[in-house]
């Protein structure tokens, strides 16, 4: 594969952004290689700055459910812009996004529109401390819920690919305000809350994690979650940036029947625009100033372009069979690397919940960041660089989710499971 024109991109961003990256998993660093520079994408396929071309698998990290360049965004982004880029005023698109949300995840009765998930999440600590005049958060190892200070302990993405413990930068006092622990594990959790859920503000989850490479949660373990913050007053903040509309149309909260006091939303809702939300119970939301004492402002935020791409986006996955069908599609490539994986004698096992899926090199089952690091990250390194020289796009990390979109087609699906197999067998070859 030629990767000349990357390289030179690469080189000549180094020298002015750090790392040549604006966001550190880009580069590539932990697989070996270097970044491919991107020149333009259309529906599932993504062409770099070489001509080489690929299937998408990263999908800008989850936003692009529709594939790239949608006609319908395209076209709503376009008529936007001819109306002025921002204003820093109320538009009537930002009822109707905050709307869009409100029909798929009901237990949104208020939402409020920020730029990124880092800023959702943050926003929702905030109020969760400000309405129970706590200070302590409960988060879970492996978990990714943006880069706020107190968030980055025991994180996933790229604090788990870099393999970073814990970042300079953050004071102590807010790590020893952060309890991390194990996902989908009921009992710690439990114990945890008996002795310190009086004390405890928040607890946030990815509730299908896919920032240490896809994992499903126990419906025991959500279940407790719920009824363990109630107990004791806590605030559980379902973390969907990423798992929002992509799980299901309605999440997690809808596809494992559980209504969280907060949500924090991202990615697919700005259709590729920086976007972030957070919402919940009304009761709640209406602390956040105007209404309330807890402040959070943004002068982007309900951003005109951004909300034009987010209510193009799930006005198209509103119509019926499109969770069906992306659904379908992850199913039948996990099914598909499962067997090539099998055929090749390679130890791996292939997962999917929605239109997420995840690909683990371990012959045990992955239930939480524990056994996701038993995954062999040798073998990923080799097959993330084998499929990306057979044209498909991965994330360059284990710790990290696949996300299929409606521009797939099964033809795609077919010859990346087909790609697989090969790289699988020059794996097991040795
Ligand atoms: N929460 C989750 C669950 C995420 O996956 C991410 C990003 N991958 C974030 C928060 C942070 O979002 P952003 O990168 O938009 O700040």
């Amino acid at each position: 594969m030629q990767m000349d024109q990357s390289r030179k991109l690469f080189q000549q961003a180094q020298t002015l952004i750090p790392g040549g990256v604006n966001s550190p998993v880009r580069a590539c660093q932990s697989v070996g290689t270097d970044p491919l520079f991107i020149d333009r994408a259309k529906g599932c396929m993504v062409y770099d700055s070489d001509g080489n071309e690929f299937i998408d698998y990263v999908g800008s990290w989850g936003p692009m459910i529709l594939g790239h360049a949608h006609s319908a965004v395209e076209n709503a982004v376009n008529a936007a812009l001819k109306n002025g880029a921002s204003f820093g005023a109320p538009t009537a698109m930002e009822i109707k996004l905050a709307q869009l949300i409100q029909e798929a995840m009901p237990c949104v009765e208020m939402v409020r529109m920020v730029n990124s998930g880092t800023e959702a999440v943050m926003s929702a600590i905030r109020l969760a401390r400000g309405v129970t005049k706590r200070d302590v958060m409960i988060k879970f190892d492996g978990c990714y819920h943006g880069h706020a200070d107190s968030l980055l302990v025991a994180a996933g993405s790229g604090v788990a690919t870099l393999a970073i413990a814990g970042s300079p930068g953050v004071p102590q006092a807010f790590v020893d305000l952060t309890l991390s622990l194990p996902f989908n594990d009921v009992e710690t959790f439990t114990k945890t809350m008996v002795a310190k859920g009086d004390q405890v503000a928040c607890v946030i989850v990815e509730p299908v994690p896919g920032n240490m490479g896809l994992v499903s949660p126990s419906q025991e373990y959500l279940d407790a979650l719920r009824q363990e913050t109630e107990k004791y007053g806590a605030v559980l903040i379902f973390d969907e940036v990423m798992s929002g509309f992509r799980v299901a149309h309605g999440g997690a909260t809808a596809r494992y029947g559980i209504t969280p006091d907060l949500v924090t939303l991202g990615k697919v809702i700005g259709g590729g625009m920086p976007v972030g939300a957070y919402g919940g119970k009304k009761a709640i939301m209406e602390k956040i100033a105007p209404t309330g004492p807890v402040y959070q402002a943004g002068t982007l935020s309900g951003n005109p372009l951004a909300m034009a791409a987010g209510i193009a986006t799930l006005s198209e996955i509103r119509k019926p069979g499109v969770y069906e069908d992306v659904s379908a599609k992850a199913d039948r490539l996990k099914e598909g690397l499962n067997q090539a994986a099998a055929e090749a004698g390679v130890t791996a096992r292939a997962c999917a919940v929605g239109s997420m899926f995840g690909f683990f090199f371990t012959d045990q089952p992955v239930a939480n960041f524990e056994d996701a690091k038993r995954s062999d990250l040798g073998l990923f390194n080799r097959y993330f660089s084998g499929m990306r020289e057979s044209g498909i796009y991965l994330a360059p990390s284990q710790f990290e989710a696949g996300f299929v979109s409606t521009a797939h087609t099964n033809d795609h699906i077919n010859a990346t499971v087909a790609a697989a197999g090969k790289v699988l067998a020059e794996i097991a070859r040795g």
